[in-house]
């Protein structure tokens, strides 16, 4: 099959031909029909993350089809153990066992995969299979840290990529206020927020409108931290939703005093996966998707480090 693999953190992917994966007991063979590109697949490529093995597919934002033609989705979570005190307290997304998609199991930046059946999720309908892709990560991450950043109404959206344009439509249709934090020069993703129901889009580095109660921080960017916090009104919560940043640059207490707080999100839970793919259709969420062959990974990872992908990079499997 052709893939693209990762040799080395830092070096481009390469096209290559390559055995399609067996599947083991409890997988599925699964035919890519699209990938979705995530930040982490580039913090991967660059070498900020620690692959699980090399050469490696990249890609756990997986569109695909069963040997007996079901479409189903494979996240980022691709196994735990069930069993330690994480699994059983229903937090299987900090299981230290755990064996991640496009890291430690190849992923879909390949005609075909295989993926532990349990973790492979039911899609809706009334997606294609590009416009779906996103949803697998930015979405379910992006869900998770919205619930971690509670109820409150005026929510800051920080960095206004793949998961913030697919949340800016889940928490308007929450009836949120949001508030679209971006770099100064980025009109597009400017436009972007405002065309789906952001009030508000500026310079992330300096304060909005008004206060938030709460901020959700997509870019891997450490400086946001301090900023967000400044945002932020008293008893407002700052969700870092990234598995990578850039250090935090030291800041005075009285940024995160009043009982603002701050924490990070990792992962997923299967749980997490089920409530999102519910609510998505309800919203409905559409996404903004720009679509790139199988060989083009490496220029979609490209555009996504300059900043250049308006939503969300998706690479499309082979035709049918
Ligand atoms: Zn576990
Ligand atoms: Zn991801």
């Amino acid at each position: 099959m052709r893939a693209m693999l990762l040799d080395a953190p830092g070096a481009p992917l390469r096209a290559a031909d390559v055995d399609a994966p067996e599947p083991g007991p409890g997988q599925l063979l699964l035919r890519v029909r699209a990938c979705g590109v995530c930040r982490t697949d580039l913090h991967l490529r660059d070498g900020e993350l620690e692959p699980g093995h090399l050469p490696l597919i990249l890609g756990h934002q997986i569109v695909a089809t069963t040997e007996d033609g079901r479409r189903v989705g494979v996240p980022w979570l691709g196994w735990t153990d069930g069993e330690c005190a994480y699994c059983r307290s229903g937090r299987e997304n900090l299981c230290p066992q755990a064996r991640f998609t496009g890291r430690d199991v190849d992923g879909g930046y390949a005609e075909y995969a295989v993926a532990d059946e349990r973790y492979c999720l039911p899609l809706p309908d009334g997606m294609s299979d590009l416009e779906v892709a996103p949803l697998l990560c930015g979405g379910l991450i992006g869900h998770r840290a919205l619930r971690l950043a509670g109820d409150g109404e005026r929510l800051g959206l920080y960095g206004f990529g793949a998961a913030a344009h697919i949340i800016c439509q889940v928490a308007v249709h929450e009836g949120r206020r949001v508030f679209a934090f971006t770099r100064r020069e980025d009109e597009a993703a400017r436009a972007l927020a405002l065309s789906l129901g952001a009030e508000w889009a500026g310079d992330s580095m300096a304060p909005g409108p008004e206060p938030l109660d709460a901020a959700i921080i997509f870019a891997p960017v450490g400086a946001l931290v301090p900023a967000a916090l400044r945002a932020t009104a008293p008893g407002g919560t700052v969700v870092c939703a990234g598995i990578h940043m850039s250090d935090i640059p030291s800041f005075p207490y009285r940024d995160l005093w009043q009982e603002r707080v701050l924490r990070s999100v990792a992962n997923l839970t299967r749980a997490d996966a089920r409530e999102f793919l519910a609510i998505a259709p309800k919203v409905p969420v559409r996404t903004t998707v720009q679509e790139f062959a199988l060989e083009d990974a490496e220029e979609a990872l490209s555009r996504l480090r300059a900043g250049r992908i308006e939503g969300a990079a998706v690479l499309r499997g082979p035709p049918p």
